[in-house]
């Protein structure tokens, strides 16, 4: 039996491609898994690595196939498409799930024309054709629950990936974002790593897990950086923790310690990626995004500008952003200033609650702009995103939604309780709050 996908990391494809392959060679790895659980023996292999022959010595081929431009296979999948128009493939069964974006003409064409191929040459479609649209893990967890009763193998839970991918990380460049000339600041760092391997699949808002010390539990930080743009690097914003022991004296939490003071440039960590995918960018790039966080909250949103800078069809995005002070305080300004002339932020809110020209917390640009915030929410399908520490963030943003929908949301028949409960079920809110 034959789990084969058409998927190989590619950093020259075109973002939702490179997506998309990624989704293939994941699932493939998994669909092998799940059956080798089920006690069957399972060969796993790329298209590109596969000669159409091969299938003939396996009593079923599983075949998961991503498309590219107008409805291609992948690159390194055109060699087995072109040999296969040769092969005798009488005798042979195969099971295709098709990946694909609905949104293009082209939806599921790559695997569309491997199927047509394998048909003609003879093979025979043991199960239906399956084509997932967008993230495929339910659709995929269908088709091979449907393939496994009609090949007669009992699967266990079946997984889409595994939970936790350990990774070795090189400390590439860190930076002091806060500014201590400015008196009472958080200690606030961007570290940038280079992973070892650079096949590796992930998003903004996904986390990295990093043990202080050999035997302490990780701590989790929110990556603000995503896998298909440029070379893979994890950047995180780390905020020193503080805190004082019963006797009164100061201490520093460990693991921000280790990170903001102790990790020098060039040093190699053990760590481990969790996809968090509640918490990604969506996946249709036109719906509007509200990103709303405070202090070292920041630390996913850049990243999320950085996807959405590079989609042709990006739809608004709102940043609302709150610390104490402007000046030391306003991370990435730099950044955030530029996506906005560019337009890749549509706009960009602050509040600094120790400024005395400001003196606002982002609660109160919330309400301020309720009414607006609304219409992003209702009529325009936008997804809010929160992340920040619990009382900032979360309780904060939470009720000020609720003082908002309680005041203007008469006009959509929305009321505050039931409305804040069926946003967060259906991902219309998303909160990422740390203690
Ligand atoms: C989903 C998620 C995402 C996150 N993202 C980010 C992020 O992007 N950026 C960020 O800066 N943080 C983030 N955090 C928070 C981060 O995971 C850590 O919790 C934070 O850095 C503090 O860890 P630490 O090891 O420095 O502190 P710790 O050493 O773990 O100290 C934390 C607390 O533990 C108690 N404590 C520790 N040692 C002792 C002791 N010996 N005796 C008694 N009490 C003790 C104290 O109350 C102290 O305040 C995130 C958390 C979550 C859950």
């Amino acid at each position: 039996m034959a789990g084969a996908a058409s998927g190989r990391v590619d950093a020259g494809h075109r973002r939702d491609d490179g997506l998309e392959h990624r989704r293939a060679a994941r699932l493939a790895e998994a669909t092998a898994k799940a059956l080798r659980e089920a006690g069957e023996a399972v060969v796993c292999a790329s298209l590109a690595a596969l000669d159409p022959a091969e299938l003939k010595a396996f009593r079923t081929n599983l075949l998961i196939v991503s498309t590219t431009g107008e409805g291609e296979v992948p690159d390194p999948a055109r060699p087995f498409l072109n040999r296969l128009r040769a092969a005798d493939l009488n005798g042979t069964s195969f099971n295709l799930l098709a990946l694909g974006d609905s949104r293009y003409a082209s939806f599921c064409g790559g695997g569309q024309r491997v199927r047509a191929a394998l048909l003609e040459r003879g093979a025979r479609e043991a199960a239906d054709r399956q084509r997932a649209d967008g993230e495929p893990t339910a659709t995929w967890r269908d088709w091979l629950n449907g393939v496994a009763e009609i090949i007669g193998v009992r699967l266990g839970v079946v997984e889409a990936h595994k939970p936790d991918w350990s990774v070795t990380l090189t400390l590439v460049e860190r930076e002091r974002l806060d500014d201590p000339t400015q008196g009472n600041t958080r200690e606030i760092w961007r570290l940038s790593f280079a992973p070892d391997e650079t096949a590796l699949d992930f998003r903004p808002g996904d986390l990295l897990l990093i043990s202080p010390a050999e035997g302490d539990p990780p701590r989790c930080y929110s990556i603000g950086a995503s896998s298909l743009i440029g070379e893979p690097r994890f950047d995180l914003t780390v905020s020193l923790h503080v805190w004082w022991d019963a006797e009164g004296q100061e201490r520093l939490g460990l693991a921000s310690n280790y990170l903001c003071r102790q990790l020098q440039p060039g040093a190699k960590i053990a760590a481990h990626l969790r996809r968090h995918p509640d918490f990604n960018p969506l996946e249709d790039p036109s719906r509007p995004m509200v990103l709303v966080a405070t202090g070292a909250g920041i630390a996913p949103f850049p990243g999320f500008l950085v996807e959405r800078a590079k989609q042709d069809n990006a739809g608004p995005v709102w940043l609302l952003f709150g610390n104490r002070c402007r000046n030391g305080g306003f991370f990435y300004r730099r950044q955030f200033e530029q996506w906005c002339e560019q337009r890749t932020l549509t706009r960009l809110d602050t509040a600094f609650s120790r400024d005395a020209d400001d003196g606002h917390y982002i609660q109160d640009r919330l309400t301020e702009h309720g009414e607006e915030l609304l219409r992003w929410l209702v009529e325009d399908r936008s997804a809010l995103y929160t992340c920040g520490r619990v009382g900032a963030a979360g309780a904060a943003v939470e009720q000020s939604l609720h003082d908002i929908i309680a005041r203007h949301g008469g006009r959509y028949g929305l009321k505050p309780d039931e409305t804040l409960a069926r946003w967060r079920a259906g991902g219309t809110l998303r909160f990422d709050v740390f203690g």
